[in-house]
């Protein structure tokens, strides 16, 4: 199996020496992430891996989209608003790569359904704003027993997690409880793309079997200061989540 001329001249800036071999690529190819929502963060994090060549994305997002999400969301534009989120990014990300399947979820998949879908998928990207989501999707990778990009953003500042449970810290390790949400928590744009992209680099690092991803790390870049902090995290004995692992 090798890539087609068409690929070989569709991903030749990212082939070779210092980023990813054709085997990696073709690896990339045969892949399915999930990326969960698709705003700010999952929406870079999607178009990401779309431009990359991941064989197949599955997006989920429920909603309509509205003016006050585009400031971030650069899955949308204004002709968009009122329409409802996941088809209509999902026909912008076909648009963007035909080598690679887009699949959408109009809504915010519970429990069982988390759990189906990260069972076909090779890896997990978590980018919703509330901690019950993510700590749902944490779960249901665990289950699956596939990688989960955990991706957050408050301000000018942005999180990005790197878990395999049962070897790293995961989620419910950090967060033993979900903390109060605030629904409109303020954000700008830049931050949430910048995490978003760290996400989607992660997931090509690792299944395309590329550098070193940043397993059992918290990565946080403070915006406001322009700083950067990488954290080892520590798995939890009484993680209810992880600990039977
Ligand atoms: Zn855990």
């Amino acid at each position: 199996m090798s890539l087609s001329s068409d690929e070989q001249k569709r991903y030749a800036r990212q082939l070779g020496p210092g980023v990813l071999s054709e085997q990696g690529q073709l690896d990339l190819g045969r892949s399915t992430a999930l990326v969960t929502r698709v705003g700010g963060m999952g929406g870079p994090a999607a178009l990401m891996l779309t431009m990359a060549g991941i064989g197949r994305v599955i997006i989920a997002h429920g909603g309509e989209l509205i003016s006050p999400d585009l400031n971030r969301q650069v899955l949308g534009c204004e002709a968009g608003i009122g329409q409802p989120r996941a088809p209509h990014f999902a026909q912008y990300l076909r648009s963007v790569n035909g080598f690679v399947e887009v699949e959408h979820v109009d809504h915010e998949p519970a429990d069982s359904e988390a759990l189906d879908l990260a069972r076909r998928s090779s890896i997990v990207l978590s980018c919703p704003p509330t901690f019950e989501e993510r700590l749902r999707l944490n779960r249901a990778a665990a289950i699956a027993g596939v990688p989960l990009i955990d991706a957050a953003q408050w301000g000018m500042t942005g999180t990005l997690m790197v878990i395999r449970a049962g070897e790293t810290a995961c989620l419910q390790c950090v967060y033993p409880q979900a903390p109060p949400f605030e629904e409109f928590f303020p954000v700008v744009g830049a931050i949430s793309s910048a995490i978003g992209s760290l996400a989607a680099l992660e997931a090509i690092k690792i299944l395309s079997g590329t550098g070193r991803p940043l397993l059992g790390k918290m990565l946080t870049y403070d915006g406001h200061q322009g700083r950067v902090t990488t954290l080892s995290l520590t798995r939890r004995d009484d993680c209810p989540c992880c600990a039977e692992m």
